[in-house]
């Protein structure tokens, strides 16, 4: 019933080590098997983007039931992280409590649909098949897909944050109806060198 056994994706590896690499041999082959799995696991790395993210090490609250199914084990639930950034209008540090739905599938090798080739490859990104590998599963790659997904491109510290001063660099909110009388210097100048010309 199962083919050959020759891994079909080797760019997918496991790490043994890891706290999110589950395994599930014990229950995988009994289609209904249900695991619950309420972990408190290290965040990996790289689960960030530009000015935001979760700190490597930092607490990911997993709230997941594991089901076995016929084509693999399909995972749901939530995923809890906290995430620390700068805002990127006032530059002031921000922080907040982010979970994350996960509904995903993990195929057993061997019976992942077979899908027709893509000429796009934009498009085959998109969807990636996730595997069983070894009789395990491994969240790593899933859990930093969800939730660099859920960063905001550009974070902000809340969302009437007034920024800096273009002029000064002070933070506006600090101070209402700042602004700056004077003219630039340099305009200053220009306009001196304008009178100059016309005398
Ligand atoms: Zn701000
Ligand atoms: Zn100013």
């Amino acid at each position: 019933m199962f083919s050959s056994g020759v891994p079909i994706n080797t760019n997918q590896r496991t790490h043994p080590g890891s706290a999110l690499v589950i395994a599930v041999k014990d229950f995988a082959r009994n289609p209904g098997g249900m695991r619950n799995l309420e972990e408190t696991v290290p965040a990996p790395g790289e689960l960030s983007v530009a000015m935001i993210g979760v700190q490597e090490g930092s607490e990911v609250d997993l709230d997941l039931s594991l089901e076995a199914v016929h084509e693999g084990i399909f995972v749901s639930g939530t995923a809890s992280v906290h995430v620390v950034g700068e805002c990127s209008r006032c530059l002031d540090p921000l922080a907040y409590d982010l979970d994350v739905d996960i509904q995903e599938m993990f195929f057993f090798e061997g019976l992942a649909p077979v899908r027709a080739a893509k000429e796009d490859d934009n498009e085959s990104l998109d969807d990636e098949q996730r595997l069983v590998e070894n009789d395990h599963i491994d969240l790593e790659p899933l859990l930093r897909d969800v939730v660099v997904t859920a960063l905001p491109f550009r974070p902000v510290c809340r969302e009437d944050c007034q920024g800096l001063c273009s002029v000064c660099g002070i933070r506006l909110a600090d101070e209402p109806g700042h602004h700056h009388e004077d003219l630039d210097p340099r305009w200053a100048a220009l306009s001196g060198l304008a009178e100059d010309q016309e005398n």
